[in-house]
């Protein structure tokens, strides 16, 4: 059986619970494989079913062949349900933060309200295999060779949608199965909002310009942030990106298993707060990365008593944003490692100063 069916079972006895209903579609994803929009898993010790619709049953069959394929007629929740109830199981666990109130009400009224036992089973993707991971490394890839691709055509006067659209382009030739999330191109001002997806401004000397974009290989996510500045950087354009850089570097070398993630996070953040910048960096850290885009645990002051743990993926993105000046973000993709962690953005983050 699979690692991740696996940890599913470990976790039904950890929660005693007999059986457990997965909704979430990355979640139906991580345990069988199955990658279609609509479907859901029913699984205990002795139970591995995924139930589907019609246009989903020979790739259900192909991609989920440790579960049995159960063709159903009315929609996949209703019928799994259904199965359930005829189980007669005293506790149910459901993905509570996935289901909308009218699913619930729809599963409460075949089997009784007091046998769902609300679940989180996100938990259980933090660690990364090996496999996880070289999907993640050749999504980072992607990122790299395409921000090579449109370096040389970054230059005044081009908008901001067009770059966005030629990197889409790249990352695609590149085999990208999507976009990870909206491309953000950020120039002159509009660099100093955290997230300027891309808009119709057009680049003019003297911009920094912050890209952040995101590649998909067979499901797993990439993210990479680099700023580069039009034209010779001014001396405060130059301050407040050594800072981020000093910062970005000192967080790259906090990670490593064991460490708190919120002190992680404080190392970077002491480092811009110190240059006097501590207000203008208002988001955490970083994020885990895999099948979503932002996973737990996060780098950030928020974290509680996570720790990072071998095998995770996360994000290492510090900023400065100055409303009405512009911004600066620098956003490595890292895999923490026995003795720190693996860095799998190769881009530069040297200031380019392109004419
Ligand atoms: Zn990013
Ligand atoms: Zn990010």
């Amino acid at each position: 059986m699979s690692v991740q069916y696996e940890r599913l079972t470990n976790w039904l006895q950890q929660q005693t619970l007999p059986a457990v209903l997965v909704s979430k579609r990355i979640n139906v994803r991580y345990f069988s494989g199955f990658a279609g929009s609509a479907g859901v898993l029913v699984v205990s010790p002795t139970i591995r079913k995924l139930f589907v619709d019609f246009r989903y049953v020979e790739q259900a069959r192909q991609t989920a062949p440790e579960y049995e394929t159960v063709k159903c007629q009315s929609n996949p929740l209703d019928a799994a349900v259904e199965y359930l109830q005829q189980q007669n199981l005293d506790r149910i666990g459901f993905e509570a933060e996935d289901l909308t109130v009218a699913d619930f009400r729809r599963i409460t009224s075949v089997v009784a309200e007091h046998r769902w036992i609300p679940s989180v089973l996100d938990s259980l993707r933090v660690v990364k295999s090996a496999e996880e991971i070289a999907k993640i490394q050749t999504a980072a890839q992607i990122l790299d060779q395409a921000f090579a691709k449109i370096l040389p055509q970054i230059r005044p006067g081009i908008a901001e949608n067009s770059l966005a659209a030629i990197l889409e382009y790249e990352m695609r030739q590149l085999g990208s199965e999507r976009t990870g999330f909206a491309t953000i191109v950020a120039s002159g001002p509009r660099s100093a909002l955290p997230h300027g997806v891309a808009g119709d401004r057009l680049l003019a000397t003297g911009d920094l310009v912050v890209f952040d974009f995101g590649a998909v290989f067979d499901g797993y996510h990439s993210d990479m942030t680099r700023t580069v500045c039009l034209g010779p950087a001014s001396d405060r354009q130059r301050q407040i990106y050594d800072t981020v850089l000093s910062a970005q570097m000192a967080g790259l070398a906090a990670v490593r298993p064991g460490a708190l993630c919120r002190e992680v996070d404080g190392v970077a953040r002491g480092i811009i707060a110190e240059a006097g910048f501590g207000d203008f960096f208002g988001h955490g850290l970083g994020h885990s990365v895999g099948l979503a885009i932002h996973e737990s645990p996060r780098l950030s002051p928020l974290a509680g008593e996570a720790r990072l743990e071998t095998g995770m993926v996360v994000t290492v993105e510090p900023g400065i944003y100055l409303p009405e000046w512009g911004g600066v973000r620098i956003e490595d993709l890292v895999v923490v490692t026995a003795d720190g962690c693996r860095i799998l953005s190769h881009t530069t983050k040297q200031l380019l100063e392109l004419t």
